[in-house]
């Protein structure tokens, strides 16, 4: 949280190729992962964010910063992209921008993980919640009847991940790992989803990361992910491109 930035309307376009480290063979030869990476809103450390997803193994991706990103949310902008990942944050969005994210994602099985600050994303759009599975309170409000609390972030914490499912997909064969990054507090995760990350730790909330599906799409939430203490972390490195490919259903 904290800093706001200008927003900017220069777009990054990299393509990385694919590596000859990556463990499964099968990929090499498999067009790489099509990642749409949604950025703007939020101050973060660029160089080594996007050095992160070009060291990735059979991923190209190309870069929106909002407020220009909402307008690509339609069957035709995303059609070349296999999954949307959101390092976004951002409230402002029109009733036709809504409609059509939902509908790439619910009836098209559009990808969509979500990193970090975008669990605050529109706040006074109850449906993200949905899309997403978690929500952060950027003030005290309602939603589905509930009252919730402000949500609350701490910088530079250390502390323990905890993998909750190492057979699932996105944390197959992954021990705990230790990281330095920034913990939310007090948000809010929907029962429905599976929880694939745990933290204990005070400051932050029980479950850090997770998976479920919206209509067709799969869909996955990584909280952590402030800097490069994290962007660096080699397991958050793992935890990101298995989250995308799982996503893209590949
Ligand atoms: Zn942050």
């Amino acid at each position: 949280m904290i800093a706001m930035m200008g927003l900017c309307l220069v777009s990054t376009t990299l393509s990385a190729a694919a590596s000859k480290d990556s463990e499964e063979p099968a990929a090499q030869s498999a067009e790489p992962v099509r990642v749409l990476l949604i950025t703007g809103g939020h101050d973060f450390e660029r160089q080594p964010f996007f050095e992160m997803f070009s060291a990735m193994p059979g991923i190209s991706w190309k870069e929106i910063v909002q407020p220009e990103a909402n307008k690509h949310y339609t069957t035709a902008a995303v059609k070349d992209y296999d999954v949307i990942v959101l390092y976004d944050f951002v409230q402002d969005i029109t009733e036709e921008q809504k409609t059509n994210l939902a509908r790439v994602l619910r009836e098209e099985g559009k990808g969509l993980v979500g990193l970090h600050h975008c669990l605050a994303n529109y706040q006074k759009w109850p449906e993200f919640l949905q899309i997403l599975g978690g929500r952060y309170y950027m003030e005290k409000m309602k939603e589905g009847g509930e009252e919730r609390e402000p949500s609350t972030y701490d910088h530079d914490q250390r502390f323990t991940v905890e993998v909750v499912d190492p057979n699932h997909p996105i944390t197959k064969g992954m021990s705990n790992f230790e990281i330095q990054d920034e913990t939310y507090g007090l948000f809010y995760v929907r029962p429905e989803v599976t929880p694939l990350l745990r933290v204990q730790h005070p400051k932050s909330g029980p479950v850090i990361g997770w998976a479920h599906n919206y209509g067709k799409a799969h869909v996955a939430y990584i909280q952590l992910g402030h800097d490069h203490t994290a962007y660096t972390n080699p397991h958050y490195r793992q935890l990101v491109l298995s989250a995308i490919r799982w996503a893209a259903k590949k």
